[in-house]
């Protein structure tokens, strides 16, 4: 489904991914783990197509086509969804507003029909039901006041919704007491499915213990260093980063 191939990507004129490659199938779960300023919310970035992020090389084959050459909202369109390790808030702007615009882009992007809004309250009813949240989230501003965990669920909710082929959650743990978390982890088991991969990009290993990886790899220095299976984590979080960092020097 996803194949990055030697990407190096730029910030603000500063390179920050160093040749980075990975390969993801559909219907697996892949965790990137890594220090902090490792590049990992840069490599979500550039897979959405945000602005500022200067692809200078490398490939990104998604589906058997060029990614890259895709602008934003066909990237969504073509299925790939992007959680934000930050979530924006959105004062006066309805989250079930918000949610059927994003939707009906999407749909849009597919040369597909838009729902009106009756129908999108019956499909949001739904998933409301298969993801056992309350409704009291969609009543709100989009992410106004909303708690760490609300944020964060509701993500998860605008996941189930847009039925991403490939969705990266960015630090989607982040912040979480132990009941959001395993929350936010049974929202993603739920969605997990043979058609759809994952990219979890986690600072630390519990989310793990909730959503089981088929891979965890390591991103240090704006590349994949090591990969292996969920074992990886655990040794991570026994050993720290610095061990597999130094091990991987940057080429000159
Ligand atoms: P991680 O998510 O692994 O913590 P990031 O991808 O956020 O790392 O950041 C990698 C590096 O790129 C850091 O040194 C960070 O300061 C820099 N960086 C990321 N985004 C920006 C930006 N918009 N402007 C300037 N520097 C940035
Ligand atoms: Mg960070
Ligand atoms: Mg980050």
């Amino acid at each position: 489904m996803l194949k990055i191939e030697n990407l190096h990507a730029r910030v603000e004129g500063k390179e920050i991914l160093k040749g980075l490659s990975l390969t993801v199938n559909a219907g697996e779960v892949h965790a990137i783990m890594g220090p902090n300023g490792a590049g990992k919310s840069t490599l979500g970035n550039v897979l959405s197509g945000r602005d500022g992020y200067e692809v200078t090389a490398g490939t990104v084959t998604y589906n058997g086509i060029d990614l890259l050459a895709l602008a934003p909202e066909a990237r969504a369109a073509a299925g790939v969804f992007l959680a934000f390790q930050y979530p924006v808030e959105i004062p006066g702007v309805n989250n079930t507003y918000f949610l059927r615009a994003a939707f009906n882009a999407q749909r849009k992007g597919r040369g597909e029909k838009e729902l009106d809004s009756m129908q999108f309250l019956k499909l949001v009813r739904e998933k409301l039901k298969i993801m056992q949240i309350s409704d009291e989230l969609l009543h709100r501003a989009v992410n106004e006041g909303f708690s760490g965990g609300e944020k964060k669920r509701n993500e998860i909710f605008q996941m189930a919704v847009l039925e991403p082929q490939l969705a990266i959650l960015d630090e989607t743990d982040s912040g979480l007491d132990i009941d959001a978390l395993k929350q936010v982890a049974q929202g993603v088991n739920t969605l997990r499915s043979p058609d759809r991969a994952f990219l979890m990009i986690t600072h630390y290993q519990r989310l793990l213990d909730y959503v089981v990886p088929d891979f965890v790899h390591v991103l240090a220095d704006g590349r994949i260093v090591e990969s292996g299976d969920k074992s990886l984590a655990l040794k991570l979080e026994e050993h720290g980063y610095a061990g597999i960092a130094a091990s991987h020097p940057a080429d000159p």
